[in-house]
């Protein structure tokens, strides 16, 4: 069994949309066991995206992740990490497959709707910046 961090990010959830993306989590079977809405501070999205801090996008990127709410969940079952980020789509809405979140609801290169952890590693790191054990529905 694996797990995997998923985010709504402030667009989705600005948009209304956080029903239609947990509707595709389930219908994919993709176990949700927990979930809690957030507002990150500039510094704590930059902790979380701290990988990307020598990219271009990164003060844009962190800015627009404080920018409002966020959905974060937690996703568990075999090789969720691979099967999540398929639903998701291409980091760039187009170049995403039909039928995937990305495809369907972003509407930019940054501003795409959701997040998931991209290995084991980081998705026990983002996990673990957002929830604590009794947090996570076991
Ligand atoms: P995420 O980590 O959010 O799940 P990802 O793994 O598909 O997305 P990353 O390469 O990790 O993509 O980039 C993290 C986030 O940074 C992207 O989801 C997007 O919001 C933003 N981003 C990535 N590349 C660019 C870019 N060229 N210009 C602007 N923003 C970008
Ligand atoms: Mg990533």
């Amino acid at each position: 069994m694996e797990r995997t961090l998923s985010i709504i990010k402030p667009d989705g959830v600005g948009r209304s949309i956080i029903g239609e993306v947990v509707k595709r989590l389930e219908e994919n079977d993709l176990k949700i066991i927990a979930m809690k809405m957030i507002w990150m501070t500039k510094k704590q999205a930059q902790g979380f995206y701290a990988v990307h801090k020598e990219r271009p996008f990164f003060d844009s990127l962190t800015d627009f992740m404080s920018s409002g709410p966020a959905v974060v969940m937690v996703l568990e079952g075999d090789n969720v990490i691979a099967r999540y980020r398929n639903i998701m789509g291409a980091t760039d809405y187009k170049e995403a497959a039909e039928g995937t979140i990305r495809k369907d609801f972003a509407t930019d290169i940054e501003k795409n709707v959701v997040h998931g952890s991209d290995s084991p590693e980081s998705a026990a790191f983002e996990i673990g910046y957002f929830f604590n054990q009794f947090e996570i529905a076991v």
